[in-house]
């Protein structure tokens, strides 16, 4: 069956849709094919892949969703470097063949093995020996090695009790394991979307070290560079932050996104599709779109 999706929906509200996950091609756990194996047995109805930093994954995944008929949306989540903090901006409805797109994640991704290297003699010198190697062994996609990659490992090793767990002591700023990075320009990583055809959606606002000030900034140089949409319902965030990123997509006049930040199971505590329905006050950022496959 062919997936196809036409507008005017009654409510799109309503639609289960799933707008923010990872496959093995960054940091999640399960194929591109089970990730859409998965996200239908949880009822999820439109289904966009967003592996960090490349898109690897999307021609398996669409072509999976093609045979299952679900509606798949192609979707990248780019690392943004904006004020010293790292900043997550989702691509979606993006050509994965654009050469602009494709080149800007290659040198977005580029720095990554240098940087592993280095969060394992961090990590070395705090006690903790083989964890590159260790790290490596995680790995779906050897251009795309994460700090998820370690906190497995030390997961495995029995140093943390989970990933989250890793992420309170280790790898973070002031930590062992921490190795800032430069990643992509607010403005490129957004025009890189556009040149693509792709609406740029910024992901899980709650989640940024920012105070009010900042965040209100950031937010605005998003939105500037041309970013449509916003992340209001998101397995990163409280409940309390679906209410309070609802009125900032109002506030700056966004489109409100929602996905669950899928990375596998027993790992991520939001299952695929399994988060609230966007509230009454937003447009979905999908309210007009038409997809088939
Ligand atoms: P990287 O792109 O290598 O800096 O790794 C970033 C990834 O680490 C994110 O996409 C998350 O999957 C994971 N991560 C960061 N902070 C946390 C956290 N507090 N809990 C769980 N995972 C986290
Ligand atoms: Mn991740
Ligand atoms: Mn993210
Ligand atoms: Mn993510």
């Amino acid at each position: 069956m062919k997936p196809s999706f036409v507008a005017g929906w009654a409510d799109p509200r309503r639609i289960n849709a799933d707008l923010h996950c990872h496959s093995l091609m960054s940091d999640g756990t399960l194929s591109p094919t089970a990730v859409v194996d998965r996200a239908v047995a949880q009822g999820v109805e439109m289904l966009a892949l967003t592996d960090h930093d490349n898109l690897a994954g999307i021609d398996e995944a669409a072509g999976r969703a093609g045979e299952l008929g679900l509606p798949f949306v192609p979707g990248v989540e780019v690392s943004v470097t904006w004020g010293g903090e790292t900043i997550h901006v989702v691509g979606l409805k993006v050509d994965p063949l654009d050469a602009v797109l494709c080149d800007g994640l290659a040198r977005t991704r580029s720095g990554r093995d240098a940087r592993a290297i280095e969060i394992g003699e961090q990590l070395a010198a705090a006690g903790i020996a083989g964890a590159y190697e260790g790290a490596l062994r995680y790995v779906g996609n050897p251009a795309l090695v994460s700090r998820t990659h370690f906190a497995r490992f030390l997961v495995e090793q029995g140093i943390c009790r989970d990933v989250s767990d890793v992420f309170t002591r280790y790898l973070i700023e002031g930590r062992p394991g921490y190795v800032p990075q430069r990643w992509a320009a607010m403005d490129e990583a957004v025009g890189w979307i556009r040149g693509a055809g792709g609406q740029a959606v910024l992901a899980h606002p709650g989640r940024y070290r920012l105070d009010a000030v900042e965040r209100h900034a950031m937010i605005s140089d998003f939105r500037d560079a041309g970013g449509v949409g916003i992340e209001v319902v998101s397995g990163s965030h409280t409940v309390a932050q679906y209410a309070e990123y609802a009125r900032v997509a109002v506030e700056f006049g966004l489109l409100a996104s929602r996905g669950s930040d899928f990375h596998g199971p027993g790992e991520s505590h939001v299952e695929l599709g399994q988060v609230p329905p966007l509230p009454d006050s937003v447009v979905p950022l999908w309210h007009d779109w038409e997809l088939a496959a």
